[in-house]
């Protein structure tokens, strides 16, 4: 299974990824994640990407598509694997189906997590992350037992730079310009599958495990 998870910032897109990669068995690859674990280890890489992150832009394609396309050789994608959070805007896209072409690998699906702004803005304004394992925490629809404490690993609780309201609402309107873009790219393609995404974690996996289905 060769997929791609598409959908607004706060739609889920990371939890679900974790959900479908343990249920195909492939890897879940995070273009946000792996920037972030460079920001954390010092890297050129993290630094370049920093001001980028932190104001709600996109990071330059130049350096995106490299570290994707690095990615896509490693030996673990060979069974498939799951993008969350890129192709971002047409241009990756274009040079994802290309890297997949020489692959002779083509993507199977995409699947779109649909969910209205006003949703978004209160999923993500709440949002705490664990600074140890990454987990996602929410001030009211997900409480750790703990004050500001994962559950999971005992790690420290934050909020995202990118998760305060100003810059949430950047991000959507990032989102609105240049990656709803991708989902008439895929459409045309023929790959698009939209679900929506409000109701239980379970139910939207549920959901996306039942569309994945009809066409895998
Ligand atoms: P995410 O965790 O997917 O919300 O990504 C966090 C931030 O990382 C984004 O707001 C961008 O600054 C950067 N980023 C992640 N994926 C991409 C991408 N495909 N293209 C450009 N920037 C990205």
């Amino acid at each position: 299974m060769r997929l791609v998870l598409v959908g607004p910032p706060g739609a889920g897109k990371g939890t679900q990824a974790e959900f479908l990669s343990s249920h195909y068995s492939i890897p879940h690859i995070s273009t946000g994640d792996i920037f972030r674990a460079n920001l954390k280890e010092g890297t050129v890489l993290g630094l370049e990407a920093k001001s980028f992150m932190d104001s709600g832009n996109l990071v330059p394609d130049s350096v995106t598509n490299e570290m994707v396309r690095d990615r896509l050789t490693k030996d673990d994608v060979s069974n498939g694997f799951l993008l969350d959070g890129f192709p971002r805007n047409v241009m990756q896209a274009e040079v994802l189906r290309a890297i997949l072409a020489e692959k002779k690998a083509p993507l199977d699906a995409v699947l779109e997590l649909s969910v209205d702004s006003a949703e978004i803005i209160l999923r993500l304004s709440g949002r705490r992350i664990c600074r140890n394992c990454g987990k996602a925490w929410h001030v009211e629809y997900e409480k750790p037992a703990v004050l500001n404490t994962c559950d999971a690993c005992g790690g420290e609780l934050y909020q995202r730079e990118d998760d305060k309201e100003e810059v949430i609402k950047h991000r959507l309107d990032v989102y609105q310009e240049q990656t709803a873009p991708i989902v008439s790219f895929y459409r045309t393609e023929g790959l698009l599958i939209t679900i929506p995404a409000s109701g239980s974690v379970a139910d939207i996996t549920e959901r996306a495990i039942t569309a994945l289905n009809r066409v895998h």
